[in-house]
């Protein structure tokens, strides 16, 4: 089918947020109130954060100030890969923090099984899959890169499962794959909006009190306190949580570590039984193809298939606005690599097309700190792949306000910051250059050019 046709009726908005089960919005703030916690932001970094507080000590009074409403941002519009790493992946992690990897895999499959726990424990419908990823490789060159990984996976001490093309393709269908390597319990499919939603009735039921619709403009010290000041009240905080992701940060320093890229999704109708019979994909794992612009996508409850990835899209200047979630000219290169890699669903029509923002920074992994006397935290940088680990940042702040030492505090991961990017118009300069550096080193085998290999050697990228 012409992809421009399987288009034509897609709703302009993520699929994850169109549906029933939204919850009423809590109220706006409109009074001046004290709190022993303010949490900032209503995405997983903050929902847990409160959450956990709650859990840590029930009679802390915790209040959660949300912009617009929960989970509307990055945190209820992903392609709901929940994984356990939390350093952007493995190789990623073992090329920064070679020695602490074994501990930061430990602490990543603890904080999944903790995630998959209190999904549970608080029967929150999110129809959480722990399927796994399944890394396929469609060209030669990165058949090795798989190895590589697959190495440095048994190194660890996990069982990654390797397939070769015969394998891989009676696994998942597709005339594009040549190898595979699949982990099988690192990662786990979730409904993202509904964990946002479960998560925010689990933050209620605990008793933080939470408020929509209410922007935090500013925090500054008052003394014991710090203020927080929203359009129509202040809240007196004897500790503040940033979870804001990608916005504009209420800490200016933030500003030189973070920039903003847009990232892509489109979501099928629903496969009838005949045409899902056709790919196989009987384990339901999430997959993602190995080139450095990459597509990742996976199954629904209800058997569509989520597509995203491959452009990542930063705006020059760096401005998030909310007709940057709309791009054709993606979406058309989504859709006609959609139907290269799954020529058997030909005729399947999209429903939703949507893009979201991700807060990236130089070394992809989030990275965390303290302001104001260490009354304030911060976790931020998850660079797409924030679904499980905001659970572990929320952690470390919760750490990092109660003034403790934990494994977590102590790790290098923890107490580094990555390095910043050059401040604009250079900034857009040497964004570009690496996005167009990127994509012709897919283009041409993997092979990466001289701009690419002098970032690899400091340790910088540039990644979604
Ligand atoms: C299209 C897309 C696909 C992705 N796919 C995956 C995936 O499959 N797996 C994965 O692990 N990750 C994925 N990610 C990344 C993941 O969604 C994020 O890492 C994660 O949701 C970050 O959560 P967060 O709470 O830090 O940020 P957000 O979800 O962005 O939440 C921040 C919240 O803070 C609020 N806020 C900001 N400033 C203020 C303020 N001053 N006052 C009050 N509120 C404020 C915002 O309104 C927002 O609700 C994807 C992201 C996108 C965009």
């Amino acid at each position: 089918m012409d992809p421009l046709k399987a288009l034509a009726d897609a709703e302009r908005t993520p699929y994850w947020l169109d549906r029933p089960g939204a919850p009423e919005p809590s109220p706006r703030l409109t009074n001046d109130t004290t709190a022993d916690l303010a949490v900032i932001g209503g995405g997983f970094s903050g929902l847990w954060t409160a959450l956990m507080a709650k859990e840590r000590d029930p009679s802390r009074d915790v209040v959660l100030l949300e912009g617009k409403s929960i989970g509307w941002a990055a945190s209820g519009r992903n392609g709901g890969f929940c994984a356990a790493s939390l350093t952007h992946g493995l190789l990623n992690g073992l090329a920064r923090w070679p020695d602490e990897l074994p501990t930061l895999e430990r602490l990543g499959q603890e904080n999944l099984d903790e995630i998959e726990a209190t999904v549970e424990r608080y029967g929150i419908r999110c129809s959480f899959e722990r399927t796994g990823e399944m890394n396929v490789a469609t060209e030669e060159w990165q058949l090795e890169g798989l190895r590589e990984a697959e190495r440095a996976a048994r190194d660890l001490g996990s069982e990654p499962v390797y397939l070769d093309r015969d394998q891989v393709r009676a696994e998942v269908n597709s005339p594009t794959y040549l190898g595979a390597l699949w982990e099988r319990d690192a990662v786990a499919m979730v409904d993202p909006a509904r964990l946002a939603w479960g998560l925010r009735d689990a933050c209620l039921r605990m008793g933080v009190r939470v408020f929509e619709h209410t922007p935090a403009r500013s925090v500054s010290d008052a003394g014991e306190r710090l203020d927080v000041v929203t359009p129509h009240g202040t809240v007196r905080a004897r500790r503040v949580a940033l979870g804001t992701g990608v916005f504009p940060p209420l800490l200016r320093r933030l500003r030189h570590f973070l920039v903003p890229v847009y990232d892509y999704v489109l979501m099928t109708e629903p496969l009838p039984d005949h045409k899902l019979a056709e790919i196989g994909w009987r384990n339901r794992q999430g997959i993602g193809d190995s080139a450095n612009q990459f597509h990742y996508y996976r199954l629904t409850d209800d058997n569509r298939i989520l597509w995203g990835g491959y452009d990542a899209v930063y705006h020059n200047g760096g401005l998030i606005k909310d007709g940057y979630d709309q791009r054709d000219a993606t979406f058309e290169k989504l859709a006609r690599n959609f139907f290269t890699t799954f020529p058997q669903l030909d005729g399947v029509r999209f429903t939703h097309r949507w893009g979201g923002v991700i807060d990236t920074c130089s070394r992809f992994a989030a990275f965390y700190g303290t302001a104001y006397r260490s009354r304030l935290a911060y976790a931020v940088g998850y660079t797409g792949l924030g679904v499980g680990a905001t659970r572990f940042g929320a952690n470390v702040m919760l750490d990092l306000l109660g003034g403790e030492s934990t494994e977590r505090t102590r790790l290098r991961m923890v107490r580094t910051k990555p390095v910043p990017f050059p401040p604009e118009p250079a900034r857009s300069g040497v964004i570009q250059l690496t996005r167009w550096s990127i994509a012709r080193a897919d283009a041409h085998e993997g092979r990466r050019n001289l701009w690419l290999r002098t970032l690899d050697a400091m340790g910088l990228g540039f990644d979604s």
